[in-house]
């Protein structure tokens, strides 16, 4: 016992404090899947992508806006209706909201902006994955209300970001109500033919994956993002079978057909900037055939035309 206690085990805490110092704010460097080390600004210059191997980091709801706005300053945060903190009482959950809002700033996991996009008003929600795992309860789902009702009273197209677990367990039923709610505010967006376009980004599973996430007239996801409804783990352990390498990635779910685009993070302005203004022309002018429409979709949508054929 005696060289486990004095050796294996401060072995083992070292390996947790360097692990923990890696996550460190302060710090100036992160490190990659491709276990190289990045100098921070070096990867927030390359939007968060790593320069070595190309993985795409997370990024918060603010620092996705800066990249997706003109000049990264032209928007402005919304202020989103907060519902009671803790409808059942869950225990520790206060405790874990106020942490999660220390560290992120921010009040939810979703946050809405109105702002730019290569000088197009748009309305753009995004989700804090650092938000206890952007998981989603009634004040997501209010923000997510809230921004659709925005886009209609602004006539603006909508973009999501989504970024998440699935729904919060702290919240039971209402949480699992969001999803009936926001798919039925998407429905009575799309009444009012504007563009909602979603872009799923690593990871996005359970309920937003199951509601308003795969509803979009366009839904893509960024390179290498994980897009699931259960973990690949309890798919596994369910059907007793090895899974594809790259079972769940964006680039496996466009090849089955789930997906109409995979998308660098670096394209993502100027191809969301592309497809609204074809969408809204389309929208606006009867000028453009049934024909014309018809064929920018199977542009659009490679897979589920492969998975026709
Ligand atoms: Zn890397």
């Amino acid at each position: 016992m005696n060289w486990i206690t004095k050796f294996i085990k401060p072995k083992i805490k070292s390996l947790l404090k360097k692990r923990s110092a890696s996550n460190d704010k302060t710090a100036l460097w992160t490190t990659c899947e491709c276990k190289n080390l990045i100098y921070k600004d070096e990867l927030f210059n390359n939007l968060n992508v790593c320069p070595n191997c190309g993985s795409h980091h997370k990024l918060t709801c603010e620092e996705r806006f800066k990249i997706f706005f003109d000049n990264r300053i032209e928007y402005t945060i919304l202020e989103t209706p907060m519902p009671p903190d803790n409808p059942l009482q869950f225990p520790n959950y206060e405790e874990k909201l106020k942490k999660a809002r220390k560290k992120t700033k921010q009040p939810d996991a979703v946050l809405i902006a109105d702002g730019k996009l290569n000088g197009m008003r748009v309305t753009v929600g995004a989700q804090n994955f650092n938000f206890i795992g952007g998981a989603v309860g009634a004040a997501s789902g209010e923000a997510f209300i809230y921004a659709v009702q925005h886009a209609i009273n602004n006539k603006t197209p909508f973009i999501f970001f989504s970024a998440s677990g699935g729904q919060k367990m702290q919240e039971g039923a209402i949480a699992l109500m969001q999803m009936t709610r926001t798919v039925l505010a998407v429905n009575e967006f799309k009444k009012h033919n504007l563009p909602y376009i979603v872009v799923m980004t690593n990871p996005t599973s359970g309920g937003v994956t199951a509601s308003f996430a795969s509803l979009g007239d366009v839904t893509m996801a960024e390179k290498g993002a994980i897009v699931a409804f259960a973990g690949a783990r309890v798919i596994k352990d369910t059907v007793k079978e090895e899974l594809p390498i790259n079972f769940q990635r964006s680039e496996w779910i466009l090849d089955h057909g789930g997906l109409d685009l995979v998308v660098e993070r670096k394209y993502l302005r100027s191809t969301i900037a592309k497809l609204l203004q074809i969408l809204l022309k389309k929208k606006e002018s009867e000028a453009i055939s049934s024909l014309d429409v018809k064929s920018f979709e199977e542009d659009l949508q490679p897979a589920r035309k492969k998975q026709i054929i």
